[in-house]
């Protein structure tokens, strides 16, 4: 009995060890969609980025234009949120708007990005931002090219550029 005693005492312990460690569910539900909205504070924002960087995305200010590093950029690749990474447009989609930012007919991927209105400077326009951080992009217009007619004028300061690499050539 005492035998017994000792092993009950030395194996419940172990046996009940595991049931209060389920891992927490990472994954969304089925048919839901992945929010993964990043909110940081004014000091923790001010840490990662540039003072110019933090008064655009975060004060919604506006780069002079022509002064931006992308607006005459033709290079292949793709635009990310200079906040928070998340993937915003492609150079497939950039065109010469002749407007000093750069100028893309649609966004890569239509729930990265989040629209609302804008009435501030006397004008009625629609802010884009980025809608995993908030970050302010630019503003969207219904005078672009086809196919979608429209312009997202985004500030280059906003966003980061990652330049498509060429495959290396098969032959050699
Ligand atoms: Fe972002």
């Amino acid at each position: 009995m005492k035998r017994l005693l000792i092993l009950l005492t030395l194996a419940l312990p172990v046996a009940f060890a595991g049931a209060g460690d389920k891992k927490p569910a990472c994954v969304p539900a089925k048919g839901g969609t992945m929010t993964n909205q990043i909110t940081k504070t004014d000091v923790e924002w001010r840490k990662i980025l540039t003072p110019e960087q933090y008064h655009v995305l975060r004060e919604k200010g506006t780069e002079r234009a022509f002064t931006g590093e992308y607006w005459n950029n033709k290079e292949p690749g793709t635009y990310y949120c200079a906040g928070c990474g998340t993937t915003l447009f492609s150079s497939d989609t950039k065109f010469d708007s002749h407007c000093g930012w750069p100028s893309f007919h649609a966004a890569l991927a239509k729930d990265n990005v989040k629209l609302q209105p804008d009435h501030s400077h006397n004008m009625v326009r629609t802010e884009v931002l980025c809608a995993k951080c908030g970050g302010h992009l630019g503003h969207i217009f219904d005078d672009g090219p086809a196919p979608t007619g429209q312009r997202y004028c985004i500030n280059s300061v906003s966003i980061k550029f990652v330049k498509k690499e060429k495959k290396p050539d098969a032959k050699k």
